[in-house]
């Protein structure tokens, strides 16, 4: 297996992983252990080019290391990415050989699931390294995130409405989901038993069925839940749909869900403000799985009450920074990114 540096000012480590072999060719990217060990999942992507995964794992790297910051977990930003189809490529021989890459890495970098991973594939990784978490099974497994993903947006859709209108009642409340899958599914869940209507969007028209027998929501095209008329948007599917095209179309005035970033530029967390709408910044409403993963990373002994806990807490910083936005008025997005930096530099001074 060959494990080349790639120089970066903006991160601290990046390793190009590749074992010809068994059709390995992936990266691995550290960018802050300022705070703890870089944590953040392991992504398995048809990416058309490594320069496209590499981008991808410099940027979802950072993306940890504010979420991990604004969950007030002790560790850093990391992330993996390996190029493949998932339902193709996937087989144990480079998972093994991957985490032997991590393994190399000394605990610097903990992984767990992402897009295109399962614990069934962290137990694979598992056998080859002891950084890898997100097991189901073992004395501190965590298992899937997703339900407590979507508690912590649950919880962001309830503090949004407070900031806007004083309650955290749902009741009533109309939420557009996109996507309904492990994330979206379970916030569905929730949002129906605080008495919230749905209006729902998937390209999966399976899952759409699905959502329309179990919670009677009611369901538009795709590209339609942009402009549905709703008092929160919750998007819960991929990256980069808050962006010149859709802002415009919006009618919701708040937006919180658990995608991944969600914001296609930093200059649309500004778009978005100045037509009144109130972004939950996406790495501080998603911060739930992390959560979930840190008790199996720091074998904590109750993960309940530790994830009952950093859920409060994070509820709590996601309602400072919307009240710090609207008293300095700018974008939740700009206060959110001022302030786990400033967590950062506090701790690294403090160290
Ligand atoms: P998932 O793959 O289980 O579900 C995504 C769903 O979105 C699928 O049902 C898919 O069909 C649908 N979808 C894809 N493209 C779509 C589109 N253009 N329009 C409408 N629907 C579309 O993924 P997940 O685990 O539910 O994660 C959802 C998002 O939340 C991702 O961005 C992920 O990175 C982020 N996230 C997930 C977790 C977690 O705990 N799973 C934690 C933090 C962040």
């Amino acid at each position: 297996m060959t494990v080349t540096a790639v120089a970066s000012s903006s991160h601290e480590e990046i390793y190009r992983v590749e074992e010809t072999s068994v059709g390995l060719l992936g990266f691995i990217a550290i960018h802050s252990t300022r705070l703890g060990p870089a944590a953040g999942g392991l992504r398995m992507r048809p990416y058309t080019s490594e320069d496209e995964a590499l981008t991808d794992v410099m940027r979802l790297s950072e993306g940890m290391t504010y979420k991990n910051a604004a969950a007030g977990l002790p560790l850093g930003g990391g992330k993996a990415v390996i190029i493949g189809d998932p339902a193709k490529d996937k087989s144990p021989e480079p998972l093994r050989a991957f985490a032997r890459a991590i393994e190399g890495l000394e605990g610097r970098y903990i992984t767990a699931e992402d897009m295109g991973m399962s614990p069934a594939d962290m137990a694979v990784l598992a056998e080859e390294t002891r950084f890898a978490a997100g097991l189901a099974d073992g004395a501190f497994a965590s298992g899937d995130p997703s339900p407590i993903t979507a508690r912590g947006i649950f919880n962001a859709i309830r503090t949004a409405r407070a900031h806007k209108h004083g309650s955290r009642d749902l009741d009533g409340v109309t939420v557009a989901v996109q996507g309904l899958g492990h994330v979206g599914w379970h916030l569905c869940k929730f949002l129906t038993k605080a008495g919230a209507k749905l209006i729902v969007t998937d390209i999966d028209e399976t899952r759409v069925k699905m959502a329309i027998a179990e919670f009677g929501t009611k369901a538009v095209p795709l590209a339609d839940i942009y402009s549905t008329e709703a008092d929160v948007f919750a998007p819960c599917a991929i990256g980069g749909i808050l962006n010149a095209q859709t802002i415009p179309q919006l009618k919701t005035e708040i937006v919180a869900g658990g995608a991944n970033n969600q914001l296609a530029t930093a200059a649309d967390a500004a778009a978005l403000h100045d037509r009144g709408i109130l972004y939950a910044p996406d790495f501080v409403a998603n911060g739930g799985g992390i959560i979930n993963v840190a008790s199996e990373i720091r074998r904590i002994k109750d993960r309940e009450g530790f994830v009952a806990e950093k859920l409060q807490a994070l509820d709590e910083t996601m309602a400072a920074i919307l009240t710090q936005a609207k008293a300095a008025d700018v974008s939740p997005a700009q206060m959110a990114i001022a302030t786990v930096k400033a967590k950062i530099e506090q701790a690294s001074r403090a160290a």
